[in-house]
């Protein structure tokens, strides 16, 4: 019989996941507008139509609850409504059903209220928001929305992931992969490859306030143990959880790297600013312990010249809105980056992470399309954890509120339903192209395609086209502007 040992005990990772309703009450959907004194006459009409059944009259016509207070729809219960809009149908005269004021104030002007919602939903259930034929919302847009995954599974095997019955990998490699090995006279590597793998494509990114907010720093040491991935610290933050150098990543700004002491030994260190005399400080610091670079999209002189002095770990940044210090969008950045390696011949000796302007599932996915090895988490962490923005939320400088006091139970149960969520969606893409290894979709743009490009293959002939195109008036450039606002009723389908 087999010795148990780590290398032959099998272990297929899933997360756990269970109800973890708000703490906060938020904003209802709908705003369900009654006019009293035409429900009074309907009232008082299905009075005689059901002989005086007033627990059935008053509960009318919804059946959802939203009518059956104590005083029916004189206080309908808005929480209640999922917007099937039956009673407007029925009775357009006594009820309308709007999107509520309220709701419209959840997020900000990129992380819009039917994101907010989508998180939400996922950070409550840990399941799938599923539009399916019911999705009345628009198929295609700016930014994100112009880039469509390609799932044909008609012309692929398909494979299912998220029931189990064929395994697909999520794992990915973070660490130097170089493209062959040296040995020594005893058979030794001369320098052996550091990397390590960690089982999903997300990592959780340091949050504006961590080092203020305890609770917030343990949810995030806490989810990250749990989901046996890496969450990026603030030295400040590292006071306020127990040292944990497999999950915890200490980013470190370039002035504080000499002489740095930590008092465990990290998996991995990021620099935060490119400084050559800093890297190999914490080099000599931390000799185990893979540097990863913190440094913006776009600056591909700082990628050559931190490759060439040794760094083989990027953490490449957008700010929360998805741009670039130039005003790009994020996907032309993580493109470029790629690129940028692919085409020295050393992708595969680089490890790309990537953050800001990732707030949704198939954002994931997409992003290791153009590119990326991983993702970095940030805005959507703090939305699944109920935070508001009270105005614009797109550098850390930006205020926001968290529910306080935040229960750091409560909230690493949130993160883990995101993640178990988001895990889910890119097993669903990865099962209909047919891929058993998130690794494999790493870079395939031909899994994609772009709204702009199908549209001018289409219309490219017509007169004029094209140069309403390039005002945008037509088709927005991918990667331009914000996402597409969607109607309420595509709210609705997004959580049925
Ligand atoms: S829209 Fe549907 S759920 Fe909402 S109040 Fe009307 S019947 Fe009820």
């Amino acid at each position: 019989m087999h010795k148990a040992t780590e290398a032959n005990l099998y272990h297929r990772y899933h997360i756990p996941t269970e109800d973890v309703p708000d703490i906060v009450p938020w904003p209802p959907r709908f705003k369900v507008q009654v006019r009293k004194h035409r429900l009074a006459l309907l009232l008082l009409k299905e009075l005689l139509h059901y002989r005086g059944n007033l627990k059935v009259v008053l509960s009318r016509p919804c059946i959802y609850g939203v009518f059956s207070g104590p005083v029916g729809g004189f206080a309908p219960r808005e929480q209640y409504c999922v917007g099937c809009l039956r009673c407007t149908t029925q009775y357009p005269d006594v009820v309308q059903i709007l999107p509520h004021p309220e709701r419209a104030k959840l997020g900000d002007s990129y992380f819009t209220p039917h994101y907010v919602t989508t998180v939400a939903y996922e950070a409550t259930t840990g399941r799938v928001p599923v539009r399916g034929a019911g999705y009345r919302g628009r198929f295609g847009g700016e930014g994100w929305d112009g880039m469509w995954t390609d799932m044909s599974e008609i012309v692929r095997p398909t494979r299912d992931g998220i029931h189990g019955r064929e395994f697909i990998s999520t794992m990915v490699d973070i660490g130097e992969r170089p493209d062959h090995l040296v040995f020594d006279d005893r058979g030794e590597p001369v320098t052996p490859p550091r990397v390590f793998g960690i089982p999903l494509p997300l990592v959780f990114d340091q949050l504006p306030g961590m080092d203020r907010n305890p609770a917030l720093a343990r949810v995030l040491a806490r989810t990250a143990r749990e989901l046996d991935t890496l969450a990026l610290f603030p030295l400040e933050a590292l006071a306020h959880v127990e040292p944990d150098g497999r999950h915890l990543v200490p980013v470190v700004p370039r002035e504080a790297a000499r002489g740095l002491r930590l008092g465990f030994q990290p998996r991995m260190v990021e620099l935060a600013g490119w400084d050559p005399d800093a890297y190999r400080a914490l080099r000599e610091a931390f000799p185990q312990a893979i540097v990863a670079l913190r440094l913006p999209f776009g600056d591909q002189d700082t990628l050559d010249a931190a490759f060439a002095t040794g760094v083989r770990v990027f953490h490449l940044t957008a700010d929360y809105h998805g741009r670039l210090p130039d005003g790009r969008f994020v996907m032309e950045g993580i493109r470029e980056a790629h690129l940028f390696f692919v085409e020295k011949g050393l992708r595969d000796a680089v490890t790309l992470l990537g953050s800001g302007g990732i707030i949704a599932a198939e954002h994931v996915p997409k992003a290791i399309i153009l590119g990326l090895d991983a993702v970095a988490l940030d805005t959507p962490v703090l939305v699944a954890l109920q935070a508001r923005f009270p105005g614009e939320f797109r550098t850390p400088q930006d205020p926001y509120t968290l529910p306080d006091p935040l229960p750091v139970d409560w909230g690493m149960k949130r993160l883990r339903n995101l993640a178990a969520s988001w895990r889910d969606q890119l097993l669903e893409v990865l099962g209909a192209m047919g891929l058993r290894d998130v690794r494999r979709l790493r870079g395939e743009i031909g899994r994609s395609m772009f709204q702009k490009d199908l549209e001018r293959e289409a219309f490219g002939e017509i007169e004029g086209y094209l140069e309403q195109a390039a005002v945008g008036s037509v088709q927005p450039a991918v990667g331009s502007a914000q996402p597409a606002v969607r109607s309420a009723q595509s709210a609705v389908s997004s959580q049925q």
